[in-house]
């Protein structure tokens, strides 16, 4: 007779997987956790519009995909304007399906930003969501506008000399219908945010800081303590604009008192890829961050 399993024995609730493992990610990489996590809040009815990036090789190949969910791959610029045509076509047809975007910051930022702002000024009916590793990894680790001041990557080797681009606070000043930060250190805050934009009529826009252990050159067990220190160090603030009011979300409504953020070397230092920074770059990204937070009081006090 087989042996009943013992999770059966203690009645443990195994918890539907909404992406599936055995996929392509790194060891470490947040991606997959980040999309199961977005996938159990959209539900099945959702088509995933996937730029070129690290996705497309974790979406699988003709063998199979992990994905539970229809997934459209596109070309690097062109996943908004996809995304735009779909979310039409389907309103035509009755259908009720949801379509998202899931794209990492150079389609985002760099090569599709035109289409994404084209589709955000139109309001297109559609969730677009970046994961934002801050880099090109899938190509060799090259330079984004995303990639933070001081980083390394194959592209600056002594260090980004220019500051990362602050795309939520652009795409927040398209005036779109929803707007939101989240970390997946936090899964709570970011599926509470996928829920609000799930059933927001327009564009919404979710921007996820994504680790990625070899990129950014730490530990593939550190991934969330990483992303933990961004938001606690305050270089990456939760917050979210519904129809142009902006709040502070979980940890981060604490954090905009400066003596509750710990100090930028303490989220640095875990990290090989800002190992190059001088004693002057790391002040001069502290205060890049505490003049951020300057701009987040102002937004919060409107
Ligand atoms: S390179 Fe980075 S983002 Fe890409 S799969 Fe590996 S860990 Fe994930």
């Amino acid at each position: 007779m087989t042996e009943v399993p013992q999770y059966i024995k203690e009645k443990k609730v195994i918890r539907q997987q909404y992406f599936l493992r055995g996929n392509a990610a790194c060891p470490g990489c947040p991606i997959p956790k980040e999309l199961d996590l977005l996938l159990e809040v959209m539900g099945k009815k959702t088509v995933l519009v996937v730029p070129a990036s690290c996705s497309t090789v974790i979406m699988g190949d003709i063998h199979g995909s992990p994905s539970t969910v229809p997934v459209v791959h596109s070309a690097f610029a062109a996943a908004a304007a996809i995304a735009s045509g779909l979310s039409r076509e389907l309103k035509i047809k009755g259908d009720d399906a949801k379509v998202v975007v899931w794209a990492g910051d150079g389609a985002t930022g760099d090569i599709g930003f035109a289409t994404v702002s084209g589709a955000a000024e139109r309001n297109e009916d559609i969730l677009y969501v970046c994961y934002d590793n801050e880099a090109f990894m899938n190509t060799g680790i090259q330079r984004s506008s995303l990639t933070p001041y001081g980083a390394w990557t194959t592209t600056t080797p002594a260090g980004k000399r220019e500051f990362k681009k602050p795309l939520p606070f652009i795409m927040m000043d398209h005036k779109i219908p929803y707007v939101a930060t989240a970390s997946i250190a936090y899964p709570f805050d970011y599926q509470a945010k996928v829920r609000k934009a799930k059933d927001v009529q327009g564009f919404r826009y979710v921007h996820l800081l994504s680790p990625c252990p070899p990129g950014w050159r730490f530990d593939s067990s550190l991934t969330i303590e990483v992303a933990k220190l961004a938001v606690e160090t305050g270089i990456w603030p939760l917050f979210e604009v519904i129809n142009g009011e902006f709040n502070l979300t979980g940890i981060s409504k604490v954090l905009i008192d400066k003596s509750k953020r710990k100090p930028v070397t303490e989220y640095l230092k875990l990290q090989g890829r800002f190992s190059k920074m001088s004693e002057n770059d790391i002040k001069i990204m502290q205060n890049a961050v505490d003049a951020m937070w300057d701009y987040i009081t102002e937004l919060v006090k409107r």
